[in-house]
């Protein structure tokens, strides 16, 4: 019977290995972050939105706590239901406000990373330039969070808490929707806030995210190009944005007067999926060119690897399975690419690394695998239930 079993197994092995080599005999496709290539897998991928992030077993629960991505009730990201106008009318007194100032590159102080899940960029901290002021009103008690900003009134007396911004990155589709409906891409802005700032956060500070919406138009946004320019499709490599060149983060920012943001409670929506963020979300769409919108996508691309120069393909469990994939687009082919290390959402390491590039040093012992484009990819959750989480409706 073990043998029956077992020769069954080996035959339906070698007719998925046969069909996998015959649909494409570029060797096998591995989803963003899983190629053979990455020096530092991580145990997840977008493979199924996040349905599949399980997290640490249990017999390793005492070292790492489990992940919250499916036993979370305040999960991220969400539906709007009534887009726009979706949650409470909040009064205009506890408006969160932003300025960022154009962060301008010497030439060393701005890394755009690809850490196979998404193109992130970080920049010097202690660097002087870039003095952004971003003021979250709360209540002002020595037991205050970044959540009891979500039950404060108009009567409430307004202290306010300054965020400050350490790196953002984007996703493909968007991850919040608005009534249903995905945007092109969607932008997180991941900020801390200090203990100092807020006495009821823990010694690492409370995260505030605030994330714009993009819809895809014909004309490109000027503000997003220097980053899709430079940022490289190989993960686990960083680029340095070129000297002089700009990001203007609050030219992004809908904050024309006539739009609005959402406010709630969430999670990081990359494991370890921990709550007890703050959520700001802008509701009303901002332009992007469906040249970037392909450029990203390329550079989160699914990868077909070879090890170099021995022509083996290698095989995944997970090649049929992105074949099937109906968010898969085939593109052209062609293109060298390489894979790297990854990184988590949210991570506070990045604070104290900010000027890190380690991609490079790691990257050596895996050079011997090849991959190339294998078809667009996409970096996105899907949404989680709301179950009750109230959301707050504020006009900029
Ligand atoms: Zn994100």
């Amino acid at each position: 019977m073990l043998m029956i079993n077992t020769l069954h197994f080996l035959g339906i092995s070698l007719l998925i290995w046969l069909l996998s080599y015959l649909s494409h005999t570029e060797g096998c496709v591995y989803l963003y972050g899983s190629s053979p290539q990455n020096p530092a897998p991580t145990g997840w991928d977008y493979g199924k939105w996040g349905d599949d992030w399980t997290g640490p077993s249990l017999s390793s629960f005492n070292v790492s706590p489990q992940w919250k991505c499916l036993r979370g009730r305040q999960q991220s990201p969400i539906d709007f239901e009534q887009g726009p106008s979706t949650g409470q009318k909040a009064p205009a007194r506890l408006r969160t406000t932003w300025r960022y100032p154009p962060l301008i590159s010497n030439g060393q102080n701005v890394s755009i990373i690809n850490n196979g899940h998404a193109i992130q960029v970080q920049w010097d901290l202690i660097d002087s330039s870039f003095r952004p002021e971003i003021l979250v009103p709360f209540k002002g008690l020595p037991n205050s969070t970044v959540l009891d900003v979500l039950s404060m009134t108009a009567a409430d007396v307004v202290h306010l808490a300054k965020a400050v911004p350490y790196q953002f990155h984007f996703h493909t589709s968007s991850e919040h929707t608005l009534e249903g409906m995905f945007g092109a891409l969607e932008l997180h802005i991941v900020h801390n806030i200090t203990q100092a700032e807020m006495p009821g956060c823990p010694p690492t500070g409370c995260l505030m995210v605030t994330a714009v919406i993009f819809k895809q138009r014909e004309q490109q946004n000027p503000h997003l190009e220097h980053i899709l320019r430079s940022a490289s499709a190989i993960e686990g490599a960083t680029t340095l944005l070129p000297k002089s060149e700009a990001i203007d983060l609050q030219s992004i920012l809908p904050l024309n007067g006539k739009s609005s943001y959402l406010q709630y409670s969430g999670s990081l929506t990359t494991p370890p999926c921990s709550e007890g963020l703050l959520w700001h979300v802008f509701s009303t769409p901002v332009p992007i060119g469906k040249a970037q919108v392909q450029r990203y996508m390329e550079l989160v691309s699914f990868k077909n690897c070879s090890a170099g120069s021995s022509q083996r393909w290698l095989l995944s469990s997970k090649a049929l399975y992105s074949f099937r994939d109906p968010q898969l687009l085939k593109t052209q082919a062609g293109r060298t690419l390489f894979s790297g290390l990854a990184a988590v959402e949210g991570d506070t390491s990045s604070l104290s690394i900010a000027k890190q590039s380690t991609a490079t040093a790691r990257h050596e012992s895996h050079k011997n695998y090849t991959c190339t484009l294998g078809a667009y990819g996409y970096n996105q959750r899907f949404t989680q239930p709301l179950l009750g989480r109230l959301i707050r409706n504020y006009q900029t």
